[in-house]
Formats: structure tokens, sequence, C-alpha cells
């Protein structure tokens, strides 16, 4: 940039980084996707299409920035844990959290064609934050909050539009008669009213979408001692198995429980 006497104005400029060796996730989600979705006709209570032009776009976003090792999606919403030793953009919040925004919103209306058939009548805005998570207990906890919250969105909603698209009643009748009920009635009323096996549904909506990278197996963990552990973990690191190469895997599994992160050491790492 070419000095002139105008260049002080840089000075004003606030450098917020990420705090060093700490794990972050980015949070994005749409803006008014309830007017969104009615606009563009989604099926509800889950428009399969509209989930799969949004884990494109995640897809996207892991594909350019190497350092996201995870990503998590539900509706609207998508969350992206980035290694905590990140160099990217000097591990500057604003630069990271605004490359992920955009990269994701261009990668959803850019791909937005190739999964629904219904021409976008405005563009889409979505919104982000970024938060540091100090210890690997707390990535855990995140990834496990926004999938419990796909669970209950999801058995609220399909028991919800279960009575109004098959029971004939009004929204207002469906809230009311789902108000204050817990998870083992509304199992109940999909079932004994309306014929629906909630075990049964697709898993993406049940458990939301997981991408990760899926690096080459793993050898078997050696049974001695946690300080050994670490160091082959450093290794594979350095040999390249830390999940971030390898092609985009779109997976719709439990990531409350610990096998998934078993698998996955280098996640937590
Ligand atoms: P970075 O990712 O670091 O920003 P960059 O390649 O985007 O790298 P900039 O300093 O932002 O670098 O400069 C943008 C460059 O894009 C310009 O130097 C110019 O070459 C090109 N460019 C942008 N807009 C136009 C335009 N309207 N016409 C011609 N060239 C353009
Ligand atoms: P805000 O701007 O505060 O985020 P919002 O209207 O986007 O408001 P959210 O809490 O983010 O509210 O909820 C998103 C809403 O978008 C859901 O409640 C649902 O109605 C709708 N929606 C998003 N994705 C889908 C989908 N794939 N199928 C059906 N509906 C969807
Ligand atoms: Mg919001
Ligand atoms: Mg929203
Ligand atoms: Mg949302
Ligand atoms: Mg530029």
């Amino acid at each position: 940039m070419a000095n002139s006497r105008f260049g002080y104005v840089r000075e004003f400029e606030d450098y917020d980084r990420l705090l060093p060796s700490t794990f972050s996730v980015v949070r994005i989600d749409g803006q008014s996707f309830h007017r969104f979705s009615d606009t563009h006709q989604f099926a509800k209570p889950n428009d399969k299409r509209a989930l799969e032009c949004m884990n494109s776009a995640a897809q996207f976003v892991m594909e350019e920035m190497e350092d996201v090792t995870l990503a998590f999606g539900e509706s609207d919403e998508f969350s992206f844990l980035l290694r905590p030793d990140t160099p990217l953009y000097d591990r500057r919040k604003a630069k990271i959290l605004t490359k992920v925004v955009s990269a994701f919103t261009s990668a959803f209306v850019y791909n937005w064609s190739r999964y629904l058939n219904i021409p976008l009548a405005y563009p889409p805005v979505f919104d982000g934050r970024v938060v540091t998570y100090p210890l690997p207990k707390h990535v855990r906890d995140y990834f496990a909050w926004r999938q419990v919250d796909t669970h209950i969105n999801n058995l609220y909603n399909t028991s919800f539009w279960a009575i109004v698209q098959q029971g004939g009643k009004t929204e207002r009748e469906a809230h009311k008669i789902l108000q204050g009920t817990v998870s083992a009635q509304k199992h109940d009323i999909l079932y004994k009213d309306y014929g629906i096996n909630y075990n049964t549904l697709d898993e993406m909506y049940k458990k939301g979408s997981v991408l990760v990278r899926d690096p080459p197996p793993l050898p078997e963990v050696p049974k001695d001692g946690a300080y050994k552990e670490k160091k082959r973990i450093e290794k594979l690191r350095k040999d390249g198995i830390d999940g971030t190469r390898g092609s985009v895997q779109i997976l719709h599994v439990d990531i409350i429980k610990d096998d998934f992160w078993n698998q996955r050491p280098w996640l937590l790492a």
C-alpha cells in the first residue's frame, strides 16, 4: 500500500487474535430462514435439497480452508472447528470469520440451482461468530450441544408438521397440542396418531451432517501410557495425518458418544 499522509488511519485497526494453541469454532446461521424457507417453498419439517445445498457449501469451506478439521450442520446453521495451531491470517479473528461466512454464502448461492429447482427470490444472508475453546472437553461439549439441539428441534418439528399436514390442524393448534410434552409423548403422538416411527427417519434429519476428512486408517493405539500416546499423535501430525488432508466425507453419525472421537484422535490433539 502506497504511503501517504492519509496512511495513519491504519493505526486505528484493531487486531483481535485467536488465543494461541486454542481450539476455535466458527458458527454461521442463516438470516431469517424461517421466511427464506417459506419463500422458497422448502418441504417441512426438512427440505432435503436445502440441507444438501448447505452441506455442499460447508464442503467448499473445508476444501478452501484446510485448517478446518470438522464441520457440523443442521437447519440453516453450520459450525466449523479450526485446529488449535492454525496460522491462518496470523490468527486474526475478523479475517478468519469473514472468510468462512463469505466462502459459505457464495458457495451456497453458487450451488443453489444444482439442488433446488426454484429460482432464488433474493440473496440469502448468513451471519457468523467465532468462539475459542481452551479444552478438548469444551470442543466435545460444543458439538454435543449442537447435535442435541438438532435432535430436540427435529422431534418437535416432525411432530408439529405431522399434526398440521396429516392431522389437518392449524399451526396454532399444533403448538398447543405439543406444549409441555416430553420426548416420549412426542414419540407416542407420532407413532399412534400418524404411524410415524421416529427412529426410521432419515439420519440426516435426526443427527445433522458431520463433515470430516478421513485420512488413511491409523495404527492400533498402544496400550501403555498417555505420554507415549501423545508422542504418537504428534508424529502422525508431523507425517500429515492430522485431519487437514484427504477428501471431505459427509456423515450423519452420533458425535455425542466417544466412538466418533476415538476413531479420529487428531480432531482433539
Ligand atoms: P489478497 O488475497 O491478499 O487480497 P489479492 O490478489 O486479492 O490478494 P489485492 O491487494 O486485494 O490482492 O488486490 C486485488 C487485485 O485484483 C488487484 O491488484 C488487481 O490486480 C485485481 N483487480 C481487482 N479488481 C479489479 C478490476 N476491477 N479490474 C482489474 N483488476 C482488478
Ligand atoms: P434468525 O435470523 O434469528 O436466525 P431464522 O428465521 O433464520 O432467524 P432460525 O432459528 O435460524 O431462525 O431457524 C431457521 C429456520 O429456517 C427453521 O426454523 C426452519 O423453519 C427453516 N429451515 C432452515 N433450513 C430448513 C430446511 N432444510 N428445511 C425446512 N426448513 C428449514
Ligand atoms: Mg441468527
Ligand atoms: Mg437463522
Ligand atoms: Mg438457525
Ligand atoms: Mg484481495
